[in-house]
């Protein structure tokens, strides 16, 4: 069985005060909870204070961004093992706001994820589709493009150590929600692409679910089958609707 994993993505947010105060809760009501694996994605200036604060605790470190360069004259950018050097564990590599804002395209986000795993770190893939495309009926054609471009530069293997992640961009931040069914149809049909190329690595992966996550909703999205938790940006804030997300998925096993 997949092991669940719920990633917080705190995005431009936080300061140190309260991201001490916030983490401190986290990790308290984590060593409540078994059976889920817990995550928070930094914004880059408190990494190194927060791998401080999570060391030996049961939540892991992550970045929102990272480089797919190795170094050089990228001003501004942060490469892949500056960020393993801080102990992120995860990366979050083409989320649809990097799409979107900063214009990142398939190719890049591909040349991240193989960075990412250079350095040692998981990458967190997020694919998804604008309203746009969901309304002309190219959800699948979206979503296999943003995974192929990937499995075409990194080959099947490497999805054996990354997680994949469905945030459809309409329920990005928007409190608009993919029903369960609709997510878990769409999680089925990357799970049964990866499977047309390798079918242990299908059944292996962990396929995230994000936009719009809420203590309110957690728990129908994660009882669907191939939903094997989720990626949590807003609700990631605040400590107490964070740890009933995380809990709604260890409900399921
Ligand atoms: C996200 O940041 O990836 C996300 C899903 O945000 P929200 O939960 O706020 O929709």
């Amino acid at each position: 069985m997949r092991a669940r994993l719920v990633a917080g993505n705190w995005k431009m947010h936080g300061s140190r005060t309260s991201n001490r105060a916030l983490l401190d809760a986290v990790i308290r009501g984590m060593s409540e909870i078994s059976g889920v694996e817990c995550a928070v994605c930094v914004p880059f200036p408190y990494l190194a204070e927060a791998a401080v604060q999570l060391a030996r605790s049961a939540v892991g470190c992550a970045a929102q961004n990272v480089s797919e360069h190795a170094q050089g004259a990228y001003t501004g950018e942060v490469s892949a093992a500056m960020l393993a050097e801080f102990d992120c564990r995860y990366v979050l590599v083409g989320h649809s706001e990097r799409r979107q804002i900063f214009g990142e395209t398939d190719a890049r986000a591909a040349a991240k994820f193989v960075a990412a795993q250079a350095a040692g770190m998981a990458p967190i893939l997020c694919v998804g589709e604008t309203l746009e495309e969901r309304d002309a009926g190219r959800t699948e054609s979206t979503v296999a493009r943003q995974l192929d471009a990937v499995l075409e530069k990194a080959g099947v293997a490497a999805l054996a150590k990354s997680v994949l992640a469905y945030e459809p961009v309409w329920t990005i931040g928007t409190g608009r929600n993919a029903t369960p069914e609709q997510a878990q149809a769409v999680h089925a049909f990357l799970r049964g692409r990866i499977a047309g190329r390798n079918n242990e690595i299908a059944a292996r992966l962990r396929i995230l679910y994000g936009g719009s996550v809420k203590p309110a909703n957690a728990k129908a999205l994660f009882s669907m089958s191939d939903i094997d938790g989720g990626l949590i940006g807003g609700a990631s804030l605040v400590a107490d609707d964070f740890l009933e997300i995380v809990r709604a998925a260890e409900s399921r096993g």
